[in-house]
């Protein structure tokens, strides 16, 4: 067998929790080491070494990121009630991906990974949707009241010189409810130059939608920035690369994705990425077949699974019994990291192998091998449904015919 795979640049590796853990462990093992010699700066982001550093070492990780451009990174529990009684905690700890996010300031693009066999239940999606959802502001940070007795409301702006400008919201005679929302130019700037990058680097159609028809200062603001990016910075690398950019309203974009056979990334609003998100998951069939990279506007990239730390598997697994998770997001969230780590060095080894592995991975599956989650939808004849180990060694044997 040729000498192992050579990693330049370092690549930083963040470890996380339960189910997630566990299954890390198995790919480097069973898929990356016997094949790369493995230059990875590790953080460990598991729970316990996130309460014992008070959490420096996701600020770390996150810098760690910034320094070497490209990060993979496992779920982590983001601590409720009860893990704190759980995991004996100090504090209730922030959600790591929100402590990375703000850090690198960054868009999530979640697409699914599509394979013959499993139908998305809309047939004509042939290819698959990516969904850029700008994460900061909107309803996330909002300020909301119940005027229980009427009253008027409304919105005043103190500018830094002191002068003020009001709006009267509503002017209430009876019970009612109020929002406030905001979000900033800087950081609608951002999720738009990350929407462009994404568009070149991935070679599609980038589409965004709001509703600025309605919302004529709010939502047309996202529209404009937007449109003087794209203008200013982007329309001929888009024309270079053969690739389009377009705004519509939200209305017409839902319209058009359901009668698109995809293949496009889809940039939405706060809310409407979450939402749009888990139904353009489900459509194309589960989130365990779902990846998610975080893209900086500067170009940096972390990419992980979409799903969670897959909790109640964990405690069968703590139990002695063979679970069936599935690894997939995960392996692809390492084989995407791989693959950008090689494409930033000029490695094409490592691109390859990357390459390879996705292959490998989606064979498996095509040839009706797979975790109990793909087996309840798939309609491949024959499926086997096998535990989480056996999954990857099956991945394995096809990975060596390939290499
Ligand atoms: P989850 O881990 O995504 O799991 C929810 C359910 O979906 C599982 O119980 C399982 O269903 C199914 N599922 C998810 N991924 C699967 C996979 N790879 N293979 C097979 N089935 C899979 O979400 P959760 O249970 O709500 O959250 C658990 C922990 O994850 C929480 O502590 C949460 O904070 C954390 N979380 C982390 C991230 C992240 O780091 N990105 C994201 C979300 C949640 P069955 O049990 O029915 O088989
Ligand atoms: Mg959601």
């Amino acid at each position: 067998m040729a000498d192992n795979i050579q990693m330049s640049t370092p690549l930083v590796e963040m470890d996380g929790d339960e189910m997630t853990r566990i299954i890390w462990k198995m790919i480097k093992e069973i898929l990356l080491t016997p094949y790369v010699d493995l230059n990875t700066e590790y953080y460990d982001l598991g729970l316990e070494h996130r309460e014992a550093t008070k959490d420096q070492v996701t600020i770390d990780a996150a810098n760690a990121t910034k320094r070497y451009g490209v990060a993979v990174k496992c779920a982590t529990i983001t601590p409720n009630a009860e893990r704190v009684k759980e995991y004996n905690l100090t504090q209730m700890w922030k959600s790591p991906n929100g402590t990375i996010r703000a850090i690198l300031d960054g868009t999530v693009f979640r697409t699914p990974i599509v394979v013959k066999g499993i139908t998305p239940f809309i047939p004509t999606w042939k290819k698959p949707i990516t969904i850029a959802r700008h994460a900061y502001g909107d309803v996330y940070k909002n300020v909301e009241m119940v005027v229980p007795q009427g009253g008027k409301a409304e919105l005043v702006v103190t500018a830094p010189d002191g002068s003020v400008s009001r709006e009267t919201i509503h002017a209430f005679d009876g019970p009612g409810i109020i929002q406030g929302q905001h979000n900033t130019d800087q950081s609608i700037a951002s999720f738009a130059r990350a929407c462009f990058n994404y568009a070149l680097d991935q070679k599609q159609d980038l589409w965004f939608a709001t509703k600025d028809t309605i919302s004529k200062q709010y939502d047309h603001r996202f529209k404009d920035i937007f449109s003087e990016i794209y203008a200013s910075e982007y329309e001929d690398k888009f024309n270079d690369a053969k690739i389009e950019y377009f705004y519509t309203l939200i209305d017409d974009a839902v319209a058009r994705v359901v009668r698109s056979d995809g293949g496009y990334i889809w940039a939405c609003k706060n809310y409407d990425g979450d939402v749009m998100s888990d139904m353009v998951a489900t459509a194309f069939g589960s989130l365990a077949m779902m990846t998610s990279v975080l893209v900086s506007p500067t170009g940096v990239y972390e990419y992980e699974a979409a799903h969670g730390t897959v909790q109640r598997h964990y405690y069968r697994h703590l139990k002695g019994e063979k679970t069936s998770t599935n690894s997939v997001a995960t392996l692809f969230a390492w084989s995407g990291a791989l693959r950008k780590r090689g494409e930033l060095d000029n490695n094409s080894d490592l691109i390859a192998f990357a390459n390879q592995l996705e292959q490998a991975t989606i064979q498996t599956i095509e040839e009706g091998v797979m975790t109990g989650d793909l087996a309840a939808l798939s309609w491949i004849e024959n499926k086997k449904t096998v535990d989480t180990e056996t999954f990857l060694r099956e991945i394995n044997d096809r990975l060596v015919k390939l290499l």
